[in-house]
């Protein structure tokens, strides 16, 4: 990918208030310098560094194998249904990214075993240094989310090398629905890296970002407004206006609020104000 150099995410909508500077001037708010957000970066380890080199290795060599697979056994007969099933697939893949990092934002916490550190930490990390994405390498960015699509994309290369022809060719529109929602899992993170890259983006992500193929700058920026409670569909954003409008979000939290007592959000609010 071409080199960047950023601004932060939360520029125009939701601009964090100006830094403060030098000695006595007060903690700092945001940025890479906030106490949280040192914390957060330390707990970075070789052994979660480990577990995100085999995933990516692991999901890649599946999406190959399967898109030969899809290649090999394509027919002109599926167009539509091809066509369909690539729609729903990337609208699965939105509304997963939402539920996934919606529940990560406001539940759970950094001090909970193992997960904490290896899965929440990078969203609370988000928040307060929404610049530090646009320094992780591809393996930091998309190791988790090949991590998730692993599973799926095995059963499938599985599925190509036992079922017969017929079969195949039987529930070919379903195998391109998976392969487009796989595909968009695998590459959230990595179109959520771009929506925060405001220099030396190719071409081509800029005009896939404009056509709204892909989550565009500033349709993300209103995620970025604290407390962080809407907008959390990061691989298109199709489906923020609309879950905005019906409220899902705040309906589901005051559902488990009510059942739990759980407060929402008040691990993310509890790092965004550490000061040391
Ligand atoms: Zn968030
Ligand atoms: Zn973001």
């Amino acid at each position: 990918m071409a080199s960047t150099e950023n601004v932060n995410g939360s520029s125009g909508l939701g601009t964090p208030s100006p830094q403060p500077q030098g000695p006595g001037r007060g903690a700092v708010k945001w940025g890479p310098q906030h106490a949280g957000a040192r914390e957060l970066a330390s707990l970075y380890s070789p052994g979660k560094r480990c577990q995100e080199w085999i995933c990516v290795l692991l999901c890649f060599s599946l999406i190959a194998f399967n898109f030969i697979h899809l290649l090999t056994n394509f027919h002109l007969g599926h167009s539509w249904f091809i066509l369909l099933g690539i729609v729903g697939g990337i609208l699965t893949a939105d509304f997963t990214s939402g539920l996934l990092h919606w529940g990560a934002d406001t539940w759970g916490s950094v001090d909970l075993p193992i997960v904490g550190k290896a899965f929440i930490r990078p969203f609370r990390e988000h928040h307060i240094d929404p610049t530090a994405i646009t320094r992780h390498d591809f393996i930091e960015t998309n190791g988790d989310n090949c991590m998730l699509t692993i599973v799926p994309l095995a059963h499938m290369a599985f599925s190509f090398l036992t079922l017969p022809p017929a079969e195949i060719y039987r529930i070919y529109p379903w195998f391109c629905y998976l392969f487009a929602l796989v595909i968009f899992v695998t590459l959230t993170n990595q179109i959520h890296k771009w929506s925060h890259t405001y220099f030396g983006l190719p071409r081509w992500v800029v005009f896939l970002q404009d056509l709204h193929i892909i989550l565009p700058r500033k349709h993300h920026r209103i995620h970025h407004v604290s407390p962080h409670e809407t907008y959390f569909c990061i691989t298109t954003g199709w489906l923020n206006y609309p879950l905005e409008k019906l409220g899902f979000w705040k309906n589901l939290e005051d559902m488990i609020q009510g059942v739990t007592g759980e407060k929402p959000r008040a691990d993310d609010l509890r790092w965004a104000n550490k000061v040391k």
